[in-house]
């Protein structure tokens, strides 16, 4: 096809605006709970609304819009990948999958990645990936893997099975058998399970964690807590596998939030932020556990020419644009302003914790207001939030934002809080 015979923007037929709600939910699923707003636009950290009213974007698509809205080197390659080769299938080879591969094994400690589409499919392959391994080297008949209380692996069934929070298990038995749950940063808890789970034959195959629970209230793991569950697995040759599809891709201030603890996992799972908003997840390994032969595991979608052309662009970005360093200093800002107001209203939070751009505000626990009342505040006050359970917000905004748009943040929640408080 010519560029001249190709579709410009102008020729796609504009929706109503202002969208009708009540239409939409006619036809879709009532799957979320959402809010009365209608995003048309955005650039940078900044969305519009259908009727044209601006806001700070901290929710950033949930920690995936690592280089904002409508990004140029986003742009450039959306437009350049669409208009040469978006689809082809795993049967042949994807130049552009090996070069993602490439650049993921080279800046993590990982020696071989797989592509799939989501993160649940990328815990999915990980859960496999432990059971083949369990069965084909340790020997283990009927595998366990130990997740965390309060942890979050996704929606499929294996992966809300994973996830310790019964809320995401009501409705869906029978779950998926062979996960055990321990308390997170607890270390003789964990001493103690695999000591009972394995009392009469081994079970335990795989450990898998979330460096900082997201989901589960922006919890941040232990350090001392993962060295030590690092040599267990270390000793027992039980797999670390790490859930590091919200906080990697620099999310925390460094590339992967592993690197925040300390240790290096034997599996890793990335998402979210990998294709800066475009759909593709990640499971990587090292060599010695890289089990899967060919017929073991596919994604017809997985790893395709567009989806990793995106993922590539965020990838060199991240590394030219040195945007880790911004990570760490908009996120000690973030924080410092965070703890300012949660001196000012110590009646409504309790405490300000994070990473990086990944920071919670705990409410006060005996307070009425959930998470999601004073998200509606800080809405109506020209800022995106997002809850992370129902006494915590959440603060994970593009990894490009600017101290200014940090600062005007701050003034928002204040007047949220203020508002909350009256
Ligand atoms: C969001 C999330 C998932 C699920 O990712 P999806 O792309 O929604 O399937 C899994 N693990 C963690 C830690 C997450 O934050």
């Amino acid at each position: 096809m010519s560029p001249e015979t190709l579709v410009s923007p102008s020729t796609i037929a504009p929706l109503a605006a202002p969208y009708s709600q009540a239409e939409f939910d006619d036809y879709v699923m009532t799957t979320y709970g959402r809010f009365p707003l209608t995003l048309e636009r955005g650039s940078g950290c900044r969305v519009w609304d259908d009727q044209g009213r601006e806001y700070l974007d901290f929710v950033a698509g949930i920690a995936t819009c690592t280089l904002g809205h409508a990004h140029p080197a986003m742009v450039a390659a959306v437009t350049q990948q669409i208009q040469t080769l978006h689809h082809v299938s795993n049967l042949y080879y994807i130049p552009q999958q090996g070069e993602l591969a490439k650049w993921l094994v080279e800046h993590s400690c990982a020696d071989r990645a797989f592509f799939c589409n989501s993160g649940a499919e990328a815990n999915e392959g990980a859960i496999k990936l432990a059971r083949k391994y369990a069965h084909t080297v340790l020997d283990i008949e009927n595998p366990i893997i130990l997740t965390a209380h309060a942890s979050f692996h996704g929606r499929t069934l294996a992966t809300i099975t994973a996830t310790g929070q019964p809320k995401y298990h009501q409705g869906f038995t029978p779950l998926v058998s062979g996960f055990h749950y321990v308390p997170y940063n607890d270390i003789a808890a964990l001493e103690a399970t695999i000591a009972d789970l394995d009392r009469d034959q081994r079970q335990v195959a795989a450990i898998l964690l979330e460096g900082l629970q997201g989901e589960g209230g922006v919890r941040p793991g232990d350090i001392a807590y993962f060295q030590r569950v690092r040599e267990i697995c270390d000793e027992t040759g039980i797999l670390l596998m790490m859930d590091e599809v919200q906080v990697g891709m620099g999310r925390t201030g460094h590339l992967w939030g592993y690197e925040n603890l300390g240790i290096e996992p034997d599996v890793f799972t990335s998402a979210k932020g990998l294709g800066g908003g475009i759909p593709i997840g990640a499971l990587l390994c090292k060599s010695f556990c890289n089990v899967f032969k060919p017929g073991d595991h596919a994604s017809t979608f997985g790893g395709n020419p567009f989806a990793c052309a995106v993922a590539l662009a965020v990838c060199h970005t991240l590394e030219q644009d040195n945007i880790l360093e911004n990570v760490r200093d908009r996120g000690e800002q973030l924080r410092a302003g965070l703890q300012k107001l949660a001196e000012k209203f110590p009646m409504l939070v309790d405490e300000v914790r994070g990473w990086g751009l990944i920071n919670g505000m705990e409410l006060v626990a005996d307070v009425v207001l959930t998470s999601g009342d004073i998200v509606k505040s800080a809405m109506n006050e020209g800022v995106l939030l997002v809850p992370a359970g129902p006494k915590v917000l959440r603060f994970v905004p593009p990894l490009i934002v600017t101290s200014e748009e940090v600062d005007r943040a701050l003034q928002s929640v204040d007047r949220a809080l203020t508002a909350a408080v009256s």
